[in-house]
């Protein structure tokens, strides 16, 4: 076992480690008693119902965790990396094309294991909750959707990574690094307008006081406001949620019709508050500007590896390529990522609060983000007293009852 082999085993394993302890402080941390500030939002079956949820979560994640890790492990020790390579390289179809079916196969191998899983998860811990609403028409039909897109639209971008490290010689990071920048940038422009209506019906919001309302909030605070739309996302689940979507002239601000059903106008306008806070405050370009450095970061560190014999020996590989290099370094940068990660939450989280205390202001009514904070929480089922490391290592978003006393505190 060399030292490539050392890194990596010990990455999974410090992962598993730290994922094992913040979920049991996690458990731990679940309080019998509602927080005060959620008093006359739960009743007492809600509140029983939102722990058992997190319960629930929790288990299940450990199970699909461990599962994942044995599958990995196994395949990795049994030499299986090198068994699939040397089958598809028996093919003959030239480094790049064998490369794009290797890493394929990788892939859809990946998603038909996990499958029961995600059915599992769906039908039967999502049902019993009530939040499931997908029916197995929808389900399969997403499953093939996603499997297309990855073909359309990842095919070519792995194409061409796979061909600038092959072909282009030293500068295939920075090739690498541009491609990809163009891309994602294309991406985000045009995903609300042809991805996201292939998974999701995106109505315009019709007229009325509602429209009124956000269109008034909006000329106030200067947002160049286009159209809000309603997404069915009653389609999939109960849960409820709003996002902000491309920049440029596609933006779009996407309310789920769930959301409109359990919430009052002013409420929902917050939410908007909240959402074009974060244009405002250049979060969505701070996170592209951030991500973009990133990649090329990672790329030059993966060119330096690419040819490193070692990493190639860890996987007992009797070919170097970098289609498998790819995979291999992916799991040797798995340390870098997950402090990067966290770094990101905690951004993310700081943005959160950022947002709040925008739309508090320019709304001047903190207490209809707060009900929204109330509401949201109960009708997700959302852990309101979550461990701080949970916090630290997982959530993007701060939890609500953090969230609700800084409100207050404006
Ligand atoms: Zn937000």
């Amino acid at each position: 076992m060399n030292i490539y082999a050392i890194i990596i085993l010990a990455t999974l394993a410090i992962d598993f480690i730290l994922d094992l302890v913040s979920n049991f402080l996690n458990l731990k941390s679940l309080s019998k008693q509602l927080p005060e500030e959620f008093e006359g939002v739960y009743d007492e079956d809600t509140y029983a119902k939102s722990q058992e949820y997190t319960k629930v979560r929790t288990r299940f994640g450990f199970i699909t965790g461990i599962f994942d890790l044995i599958l990995l492990l196994g395949f990795w020790f049994s030499g299986g990396f090198n068994w699939l390579d040397q089958i598809v390289r028996g093919w003959d179809f030239g480094e790049l094309i064998t490369g794009l079916i290797y890493i394929g196969i990788l892939i859809v191998a990946k998603t038909v294991i996990s499958l029961p899983f995600s059915i599992y998860s769906t039908f039967i811990i999502e049902e019993r909750f009530d939040f499931n609403k997908t029916t197995p028409k929808t389900f399969a039909l997403d499953l093939v959707k996603g499997l297309g897109l990855g073909v359309l639209i990842g095919g070519p971008i792995l194409a061409g990574v796979l061909a600038f490290f092959m072909f282009t010689g030293e500068l295939a990071w920075l090739y690498a690094w541009g491609a990809i920048t163009a891309f994602s940038l294309i991406m985000q422009y045009v995903a609300p307008t042809w991805i996201m209506p292939l998974f999701n019906k995106f109505t315009p919001l019709e007229e009325g006081e509602l429209k009124e309302s956000i269109q008034n909030y909006a000329d106030k605070v200067d947002f160049p406001l286009q159209e809000v739309f309603v997404i069915d996302g009653s389609k999939r689940s109960s849960k409820s949620n709003a996002f902000f979507t491309g920049f440029g002239k596609n933006k779009r601000i996407a309310l789920y019709d769930t959301l409109i059903e359990n919430h009052t106008d002013d409420e929902l306008v917050s939410v908007l508050a909240h959402e074009i806070g974060h244009y405002k405050k250049k979060h969505i370009l701070k996170g592209m500007v951030i991500s973009v450095i990133q990649t090329g970061a990672m790329l030059f560190v993966l060119s330096v590896f690419l040819n490193a014999e070692g990493l190639f020996e860890a996987f007992y590989m009797e070919n170097m390529s970098v289609y498998a290099g790819l995979i291999f370094f992916g799991m040797l940068y798995a340390p870098i990522d997950m402090i990067l990660s966290v770094f990101m939450q905690m951004m993310s989280r700081k943005h959160e609060f950022e947002a709040d205390d925008f739309a508090a202001t320019t709304t001047e009514k903190p207490d209809d983000m707060i009900a929204t904070l109330k509401k949201l929480s109960k009708d997700n089922l959302s852990n309101l007293t979550p461990h701080p490391f949970y916090v630290f290592l997982n959530y993007s978003h701060p939890p609500a009852l953090e969230r609700i006393n800084a409100l207050k505190k404006l």
